[in-house]
């Protein structure tokens, strides 16, 4: 069978069938392309893909602001795995490439160590500054970008804010984090 070509909008498979992968979109239990594209199907992770025509897929667009959770953190730079994401009523599977936050792009002015800022674990908001296939760069200069939610590091209690640090209602550990203004606020 010759590789038929999908168009946005385009119904591939039911979600019970297949997981959204890139490129697709997930509405009322059905999986539909988002890019102009021929479908993928990998067997083993049951997902199913839509290999974009274009060169920089539509859902990891310069600009576009989306979260996820920090999963590795060092001096210099952090991992971030991206969650699925909404877009209008479109459900965006999540970006399939290493993310990285990099030290000078937590805020404006100097940061010696992105770990005084980010704690693994810590749920953020991030904005994608420069989006490679395989190599996305996220930055969280801007007041609505940064930790959204982050967890005690002694019982893993969401942490309260307290002026501008953190403190912990269970056990009164105090912390810090480079935080979005609307922390805690945001649904994550
Ligand atoms: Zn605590």
């Amino acid at each position: 069978m010759p590789e038929e070509l999908l168009f946005p909008g385009d119904f591939i498979v039911n979600a019970e069938e297949f997981l959204p992968g890139m490129g697709t979109y997930v509405e009322e239990g059905k999986v539909y392309a988002a890019e102009v594209g021929t479908a993928k199907k990998d067997l083993d992770k049951r997902e199913v893909s839509v290999e974009s025509k274009s060169r920089t897929p539509t859902m990891q667009k310069r600009g576009l602001e989306v979260m996820g959770i920090v999963a590795k953190t060092s001096e210099k730079a952090a991992f971030v795995d991206l969650f699925p994401f909404e877009s209008d009523k479109h459900r965006f599977a999540p970006i399939q490439a290493s993310t990285v936050l990099r030290v000078n792009n937590i805020r404006s002015g100097f940061v010696k160590d992105l770990r005084d800022e980010f704690k693994i674990g810590d749920i953020v908001r991030v904005k994608i500054l420069e989006a490679e296939p395989q190599n996305v760069v996220v930055s969280t200069e801007g007041p609505n970008l940064g930790v959204i939610k982050a967890f005690c590091v002694k019982c893993r209690t969401p942490l309260d804010k307290d002026g501008k640090d953190l403190v912990c209602p269970a056990c009164g550990w105090k912390d810090h984090r480079h935080m979005a203004k609307d922390y805690r606020e945001a649904q994550a």
